[in-house]
């Protein structure tokens, strides 16, 4: 994967509530992106956990920079089947560290289908369980599963709720995910030329249930398609965002950040 070419502009005290740092995808650079990060106005990243060592790795990741980092652990759709009990003990240990603010990535991926459906809804309910015991909000991904994800949802009444990441449904699915009292989580695709439907949804979101995700190295913004995407251009997101709600871009960075802090109990 090509690594993005990071515009030099600042937009300060942004917030990624959704990146994978600790993929092995920046493992020659790690440093460097995270300089780049800060260059371009971050002020806090979270860490999403794939499997058990991936969050393990998130976790020993967010101990080095506890100014800037914070992780959640989880075991992703795809890994679903890893899910045993043992792999929920690990996840346990790992909950239990301050810098810990969520449970995720978890969900259902009816579309990839690299896991077993069954097990996919066994992990899931599992680690939704885990939010409920570790008194933590839950990061979903959720793809072509939608009325499994809901009803899980709705059963499972996380006391913290969470954030459906990446939304990238229509007006009425947002409506039920706000209804369970999740954040939408918006991420690189909102750039996308071929998107108004998915912009329209969070120009009507309420303004305190958004979050900015990049979900690097994955899903790059519209101006680094087909690159290794990275925390430093979540600005790029947050000024599409911006410009749809006609908000000053600092008015929708500001109101990011306070949601991240309201639903992660960040300072
Ligand atoms: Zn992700």
């Amino acid at each position: 994967m090509r690594p993005a070419l990071v515009p030099t502009d600042c937009l300060p005290g942004l917030t990624d509530t959704h990146c994978h740092l600790e993929d092995s995808a920046f493992d020659p650079d790690r440093l460097a992106v995270l300089d780049r990060a800060r260059q371009a106005g971050l002020v806090r990243l979270l860490l999403a956990g794939t499997d058990v060592t991936d969050s393990r790795a998130a976790a020993q990741c967010a101990r080095q920079y506890p100014d800037f980092l914070r992780f959640a652990a989880g075991i992703h759709p795809h890994a679903a089947s890893q899910a045993d009990a043992r792999a929920l003990d690990a996840l346990r240990e790992l909950l239990a560290d301050s810098q810990a603010v969520a449970v995720g990535e978890i969900g259902l991926d009816y579309f990839r289908d690299l896991s077993p459906r069954q097990d996919q809804r066994r992990a899931f309910l599992a680690q939704l369980a885990l939010a409920r015991e570790f008194h933590l909000p839950a990061i979903v991904h959720i793809r072509d599963a939608v009325e499994d994800a809901l009803s899980m949802l709705a059963e499972a009444a996380l006391p913290r709720r969470g954030v459906w990441h990446a939304f990238s449904g229509d007006a009425g699915l947002a409506e039920r995910a706000l209804g369970l009292g999740f954040y939408l989580g918006a991420a690189g695709p909102i750039t996308y030329p071929r998107a108004a439907s998915l912009r329209e949804v969070f120009r009507r979101a309420p303004l305190d249930r958004i979050l900015l995700e990049t979900d690097a190295p994955y899903l790059p913004p519209q101006s680094d398609r087909g690159a290794r995407n990275e925390p430093a251009l979540a600005g790029e997101i947050l000024r599409r965002l911006a410009s749809e709600r006609n908000l000053a871009p600092e008015r929708m960075a500001a109101a990011t950040r306070e949601n991240a802090n309201q639903l992660f109990g960040w300072e």
